[in-house]
């Protein structure tokens, strides 16, 4: 019978790799959205003149956003329009869409302008954004 071979203690670099953070492909640009989906994203300038990918208007300096990974590939999209696209419309977070057995009223705002309200729903609700002071401030 033979001894079971010993396994030797060596510093094995594979074995500390498998340990590694996942990289996240997420890339995006402007303002950073305080959510896990952006943790470890990856920031580069913004694509000013680009068109975005949803609302079809162009990014413009100052503008925050994303390259979509929702279906439209190397497309730079605003923040707010990437939101309103993955969270649904306004009516919808409010509970006043056919989700809830309502009619959905209609929304002539622009893609990005319902974006825009997207976004001013979850602030008002969560204080998603890092900076916390304004909550307070905003009950007043
Ligand atoms: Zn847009
Ligand atoms: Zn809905």
């Amino acid at each position: 019978m033979t001894e079971p071979m010993e396994i030797e203690e060596t510093d094995n670099p594979v074995e500390d790799d498998q340990y590694q953070e996942p990289v996240n492909p997420v890339v995006y640009f402007g303002a950073k959205w305080d959510s896990p989906q952006f943790d470890g994203a990856t920031e580069v300038s913004t694509p000013v003149g680009g068109v975005c990918g949803y609302c079809s208007e162009l990014i413009d300096d100052g503008d925050a956003g994303t390259f979509s990974n929702f279906g439209i590939v190397n497309a730079p999209v605003h923040l707010e329009c990437m939101l309103r696209a993955a969270l649904g419309s306004p009516a919808h977070l409010r509970g006043e869409c056919s989700c809830s057995g309502a009619e959905e009223p209609e929304d002539n705002r622009s893609w990005r302008e319902q974006g825009a309200a997207v976004i001013q729903m979850i602030l008002d609700k969560q204080g998603i954004f890092s900076n916390t002071d304004n909550k307070e401030q905003e009950q007043g």
